[in-house]
């Protein structure tokens, strides 16, 4: 089933988070044709787990910690986000890559320590725009996969939800176009398949960048495209409700 998730990132907190939560929750009211999750900033998951409760909205974290408790001040471990109710937690955003030195070898961390949890992570891939132009695109992605990926089975691979999420299309409002997301999803897919066999055909593989109302029922029609990491346009329910709603 595709996948639409939220990344509210350090947006929403008190009664905002909530009443976001909450209109999401009403309009979903009559059915939703894909999984929804919503990833709020930690000190909101209980009010949205508090909102959500009872309906199939899945709550996310942003990131999570790979040992389960200790000394490691300002982290939160993954015991502290299945308490809270997480189902789902975001791995290796660009933005952590960017500015909080996250690289390929902790995202593996953290992707190995949610496997061992009931937690599925959502592992974040994709180029810079100067990647692009110099034609590393693939290289750099490839690169990312076997690192993040690194030590995992093919049930492995069906536990966890790939986000391709190119950085130049990361809040600037320059979405790629369908056949650029599919080229790049597809081209995924195959490594996938090389490197863990028949798995791949099944791993869900989300497009991320600029997913709006007004671009999502393209993305959704191409067939390596299995949902959306969705950031500014998950702000405001009547922007998110009409992506949840996507037509295809
Ligand atoms: C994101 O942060 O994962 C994202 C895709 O953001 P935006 O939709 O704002 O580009």
């Amino acid at each position: 089933m595709p996948v639409i998730a939220g990344n509210w990132k350090m947006h929403k907190s008190g009664e905002d988070a909530i009443s976001l939560a909450r209109a999401i929750r009403t309009g979903i009211a009559d059915g939703i044709h894909c999984q929804v999750a919503l990833a709020p900033p930690f000190t909101a998951l209980a009010a949205v787990a508090n909102e959500i409760k009872g309906t199939p909205l899945i709550l996310a974290a942003q990131n999570v910690h790979w040992e389960p408790k200790g000394a490691f001040t300002g982290e939160i471990s993954i015991p502290m986000l299945q308490d809270i109710g997480c189902g789902m937690v975001v791995v290796g955003h660009s933005e952590r890559r960017q500015y909080f030195g996250e690289t390929d070898a902790t995202v593996n961390r953290r992707v190995r320590a949610a496997l061992n949890s009931t937690l599925q992570p959502i592992v974040c891939i994709g180029e810079t725009l100067a990647e692009r132009e110099s034609g590393m695109h693939h290289s750099v992605v490839e690169q990312q996969l076997a690192g993040g990926l690194d030590g995992l089975t093919g049930q492995d691979l069906l536990r966890i939800i790939l986000a391709y999420e190119p950085v130049w299309a990361i809040g600037t409002g320059r979405t790629a176009s369908p056949e650029i997301a599919q080229e790049m999803h597809g081209a995924i897919r195959r490594w996938l398949s090389g490197k863990f066999g028949k798995e791949a055909q099944e791993v869900r593989i989300l497009y991320g960048g600029s997913v709006k109302p007004d671009n999502i029922d393209a993305l959704m029609l191409q067939p390596d495209i299995d949902g959306a990491l969705v950031g500014g346009a998950c702000l405001e329910a009547e922007s998110f409700l009409r992506i949840i709603h996507y037509r295809s």
